[in-house]
């Protein structure tokens, strides 16, 4: 191989491995995740940059298309503005990264902004820096190189202070809660110019120089019309810092004054609310800011406007709570954390529930109907039944009347014989004044013997509501047979009635409870009318059977064929030429409204027997 030949190989090596390692090393590049610095203002808890720092990496999280090393510092040193402890700060940075810069910067908050600012030139100044939740006049633009960006917000203090005049125009003074660090005093005395023209109409009281503890003595003790403006107090009076959310809720707890403020990481149920700077909308302007550097714009090309404050926002809470009508409230106010009617809530619930109870009560409804139409009806039937009943004892009344003019003239002739044996007594000339005596009282016995009939007879016919009364089943009966023995007598029945020596005691109407004893013996009578006068026998009886009274009544007629002991219950069910066929149905009727039970048999020797059974009173022990 010649010279140029061995010369031209070793060109083409080289090449190829130049070639090689420059392919390799961007491809291990572009592999490698971007590396981010996150620099916080005085600690990564402070509000409300720490809010905007977290809601930035949810954002790159989400929209990053490189992997992402994302390493967060606070820059404590802000807090006193320590220049000396800045500088190794700075080159604790500066030797973490020595090897390789990192490939973006973003500081949040005006602190951190200061900090890079004033350490651009040592601190990776080819580095990209997006300056961020920074109001406009902290930014020194004359430091701002061609690697930086800004995502700056603008704070407009007679904006925010005349949202609270506006709400509570009443409002005389205005307590200012706010820290004491170089931070804050930039903000002290931006808000004492702005706040100058207000000044006469509103008392501004500054708190920047008390520690926390008597800020909150002092809210506690605020004169009426007052409000507070909450500044978060960063470092206070006496160097104590105040990150997160207590030292808000601590003031809210003791204040007794409507509480405002300027962003909405403050908005968590303290602040009554107004026009303020978002957080979601800074963290994602400065994603969209920090992305675009990623994908390798030159930051200083990158020109984002200052961010406004969006629609005002306002928490209905604390709007109840101080009694401010939303009728104040500038258009389109975004009214948050509004407590929803028991309707919203439970609109279904209520509806389903109405519905039941709309379902039910129409049930209950219709069935009170039916029930006060059913109680209507049985009270009719009951009316109509003893209406029937009054004509059925009318109808026999027609047959018992031949016995009761038998029954009243046997009375009544004997009062007339009676009478004329005292005339004749009396006109003698020595009255015996003895037998005069006992004449007169036959006259009387006889006298109560008729009235007696006929108080019996209109008590069985008196038109009487259905009432029941405790009775003795027992006397019922007596009273009956007494009654019907007369009748028993002319048609040639043998009347005998065995009375229980056990009272019986049950609640029925006495009326209709006869009229049931008179129209079975009546029955029974009918029905041994053919029979041979010495054969026609009739047993009253009652007993007690468990807890029912019963009465029997057998007679030595035909009897009851098994197959009609029902039918003869029946309306119109009758064997007998001038039958109606309504008394046993009647008496069914009678002795069922008494809770009780009529039943036909036949005895084994022939003729009938007819037995009810009703219910007995019975006291416990019985
Ligand atoms: P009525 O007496 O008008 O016929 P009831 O309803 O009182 O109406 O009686 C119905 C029928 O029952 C009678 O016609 C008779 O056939 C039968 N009956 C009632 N009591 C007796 C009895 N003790 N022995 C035989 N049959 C009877």
């Amino acid at each position: 191989m010649d010279s140029w030949t061995t010369r031209l190989l070793m060109v083409t090596r080289l090449l190829i491995f130049g070639c090689a390692v420059l392919l390799f090393s961007s491809i291990s590049r572009a592999s490698e995740p971007k590396r981010v610095i996150v620099l916080h203002s005085y600690g990564q808890n402070f509000k409300p940059w720490g809010e905007y720092a977290k809601a930035l990496r949810q954002e790159l999280e989400g929209r990053s298309q490189w992997a992402l090393d994302v390493q967060d510092f606070s820059v404590i040193t802000a807090r006193s503005e320590d220049e000396r402890a800045e500088v190794e700060f700075s080159n604790y940075l500066r030797a973490l990264f020595s090897h390789q810069a990192p490939d973006l910067i973003v500081a949040f908050g005006a602190p951190a902004g200061a900090f890079v600012q004033r350490q651009r030139a040592q601190l990776f100044p080819n580095a990209p820096v997006v300056l961020s939740a920074i109001d406009e006049r902290r930014v020194q633009d004359a430091a701002l190189t061609k690697n930086d960006a800004v995502v700056a917000v603008r704070q407009d203090v007679p904006v925010l202070f005349g949202n609270i005049l506006r709400l509570l125009p009443e409002t005389k003074t205005i307590a200012v809660v706010i820290g004491n660090s170089p931070n804050e005093r930039f903000w002290i005395a931006e808000m004492k110019r702005k706040l100058e023209p207000l000044s006469d109409r509103v008392q501004f009281l500054f708190l920047n120089d008390l520690s926390f503890e008597d800020v909150l003595k002092r809210a506690a003790s605020l004169p009426p019309h007052s409000a507070i403006w909450w500044n978060q107090p960063q470092v206070d009076a006496v160097g104590a810092v105040h990150d997160g959310e207590r030292a808000l809720k601590e003031l809210y707890a003791v204040a007794d004054a409507p509480i405002f403020s300027y962003d909405d990481s403050f908005l968590r149920g303290e602040i009554v609310g107004g026009p303020m700077t978002s957080v979601a909308d800074g963290a994602r302007a400065t994603a969209n800011v920090a992305l675009r550097i990623l994908a390798g714009e030159i930051p200083g090309d990158i020109k984002t406007p200052v961010l406004q404050y969006g629609p005002p926002k306002y928490d209905w809470r604390q709007l109840q709570r101080w009694g401010i009508s939303e009728t104040l409230l500038p258009p389109g106010s975004q009214i948050y954390f509004r407590e929803s009617t028991i309707w919203q809530k439970y609109g279904w619930q209520i509806a389903l529930a109405s519905l039941i109870i709309l379902v039910q009560s129409a049930l209950i409804g219709r069935l009170l109907f039916v029930q006060r139409q059913r109680q209507y009806a049985e009270s009719q039937a009951r009316q109509r039944t003893a209406d029937l009943a009054r004509a059925n004892r009318f109808s026999m009344a027609g047959e018992l009347t031949t016995l009761i003019a038998h029954e009243i003239n046997q009375p009544l002739a004997a009062i007339l014989t009676n009478a004329e044996t005292l005339e004749l007594v009396l006109r003698s000339s020595g009255p015996e004044m003895d037998e005069a005596r006992e004449i007169v009282a036959d006259i009387r016995r006889d006298n109560e013997r008729a009235s007696e009939v006929i108080r019996r007879l209109r008590s069985l016919l008196k038109k009487t509501p259905f009432e029941l009364n405790s009775l003795n089943l027992n006397d019922i009966v007596r009273e009956a047979t007494e009654f019907l023995s007369a009748l028993a007598a002319a048609r040639g029945v043998t009347l005998t009635s065995l009375i229980s020596p056990i009272a019986l005691p049950i609640k029925g109407d006495k009326t209709q409870l006869q009229q049931v004893i008179v129209n079975l013996v009546t029955n029974a009578m009918d029905a041994m009318s053919d029979l041979p006068a010495g054969k026609r026998r009739l047993t009253i009886s009652t007993r007690r059977a468990d807890n029912l009274g019963e009465v029997s009544m057998a007679d030595t007629g035909p009897g009851i064929p098994p197959e009609k002991a029902k039918d003869v219950f029946e309306p119109f069910f009758t064997t007998k030429p001038q039958g109606m066929g309504m008394g046993l149905s009647i008496a069914r009727t009678i002795i069922e409204a008494h809770q009780g039970q009529i039943l036909a048999e036949s005895e084994t020797t022939g003729g009938a027997v007819f037995r009810i059974r009703l219910p007995l009173v019975l006291s416990n022990s019985e």
